[in-house]
């Protein structure tokens, strides 16, 4: 075994290591919600899953995009599974090691990722393009402002530059067959890289190994910083995307989860004989942090792809409120991300740290703008729910810290004095009828 598997054996270990790591952080993180059952109608979450994750069905309601984001997705997972090769030749020193096992379907493989590749390239330029040089409104928002646009524009400058080594590698290696050197048996069919040959076959054959070994590398260690990388990042929906879809609510839009502690409680009032469950412990009505919220939401946030398609069908928004549906669920992942870390601090348990997620992170002034019309919900191509983290802050906001905003508390000290929503007294409900 060379210096070179041994390197890359320690430099895969590494990687894998640090990633399963970081991923069971944000389990835990997902874990601190509260909990919700997700997993009735099980057929029904499969079909869903396949239909939105896989097939993207949400996406098509904006073709150009759709097709782009395609490519990039169909690319990117397809020659990702060339990894694999990659892996085993970089174990044990191989070359091209599916090529004897696979026959002429190898050659038909490595054309079609190369297809791919050049899609992939396509795609990824014109992302750019459209956030950088094209006026696209939820892409110019201010929520985008500092990280999360770096963020997009790292990923996207990160797969040109693995897409183009992809295809250098190829090329060079092609042309290393060519000249039947040592260790480069003949495999493969390289239809996009072959277009490269011409600025390489002038070069040494020193030159080129090293060329080969040096985009092979690259093109290795990019994916397994990729890899890494994404746990931090927003392109974490790419495998996020396929749980948060299966799990998503099933129920019609609007139908508002119930509160079992109000309902048993009017249950109780309306009725003293009645059997309802006692509260174990004290009861929380909403949400003021992330561990009341209930774990999906939580899983919500980490899926979230801050494309910004919420936020443009928000009438809130559109109207210039202050609400934005992308940021309600960026604003909860940093505060989730900010509760790891006290509990990574401090050895596992979370140390109260002055501060929550209503307030700190989300105003009154934003959730109260939300007229609860489900336009984000639907818009969301990831099966996201904004709606039920508003409506979680805003109970919170009513029941424990008796804040409604102005209009909504007269109409209920009138429902407490009157019975009704107006400000007439019961005795005067028919006073209509006396003329
Ligand atoms: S439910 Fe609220 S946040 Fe979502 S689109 Fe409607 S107004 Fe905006
Ligand atoms: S909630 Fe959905 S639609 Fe809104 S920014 Fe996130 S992924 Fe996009």
């Amino acid at each position: 075994m060379g210096i070179q598997n041994i390197l890359f054996i320690l430099v895969f270990a590494f990687a894998v290591v640090l990633f399963t790591k970081n991923v069971r952080k944000v389990i835990r993180n997902i874990r601190l919600g509260m909990p919700l059952d997700r997993t009735d109608r099980k057929a029904e979450r499969w079909k869903l899953m396949l239909k939105v994750a896989l097939g993207q069905s949400k996406m098509v309601v904006r073709p150009i995009p759709a097709i782009l984001h395609l490519f990039v997705y169909v690319g990117f997972v397809i020659i990702n599974i060339e990894i694999l090769e990659i892996i085993i030749d970089g174990f044990f020193g191989t070359h091209r090691v599916f090529a004897p096992l696979l026959g002429s379907f190898y050659n038909f493989l490595i054309g079609s990722f190369e297809v791919l590749a050049l899609l992939v390239l396509v795609g990824v330029v014109a992302f750019f393009a459209r956030r950088n040089f094209i006026y696209i409104k939820r892409f110019r928002q201010k929520d985008l402002d500092g990280w999360p646009k770096s963020d997009a524009n790292i990923i996207l400058i990160t797969e040109v530059f693995l897409m183009s080594a992809f295809l250098v590698m190829n090329s060079t290696d092609a042309i290393l067959q060519t000249r039947m050197v040592e260790h480069y048996s003949q495999a493969g069919w390289f239809p996009i890289s072959n277009l490269l040959v011409p600025a390489f076959s002038h070069l040494s054959t020193e030159a080129l190994i090293m060329i080969e070994r040096g985009t092979w590398w690259f093109h290795i260690l990019g994916i397994l910083a990729f890899l890494n990388y994404l746990v931090y990042s927003k392109h974490f929906h790419i495998i996020l995307a396929f749980p948060n879809v299966w799990y998503a609510n099933l129920e019609a839009k609007g139908r508002i989860r119930n509160m079992p502690e109000v309902a048993n409680e009017v249950k109780r009032m309306m009725d003293p004989s009645a059997v309802v469950p006692e509260p174990e412990g004290a009861v929380k009505f909403g949400a003021r942090d992330v561990h009341d919220l209930s774990w999906k939401s939580l899983l919500d946030a980490y899926t979230c792809t801050e494309c910004g398609r919420c936020t443009s069908e928000c009438p809130a928004n559109i109207t210039g409120k202050l609400l934005s549906p992308r940021l309600v669920m960026m604003k909860t992942r940093d505060r989730l991300e900010e509760v790891g870390r006290n509990i990574d601090k401090n050895k596992g348990q979370f140390v109260p740290d002055g501060k929550s997620l209503l307030h700190d992170y989300i105003s009154p002034e934003e959730l109260w703008a939300c007229t609860t019309c489900n336009a984000c919900v639907q818009a969301c191509p990831v099966n996201i729910d904004p709606l039920s983290i508003i409506i979680d802050l805003r109970r919170q906001l009513v029941m424990e810290e008796s804040a409604p905003p102005p209009a909504l508390a007269s109409m209920f000290s009138n429902m407490e004095n009157n019975g009704a929503p107006w400000q007439y007294g019961q005795a005067d409900r028919l006073k209509w009828t006396e003329e």
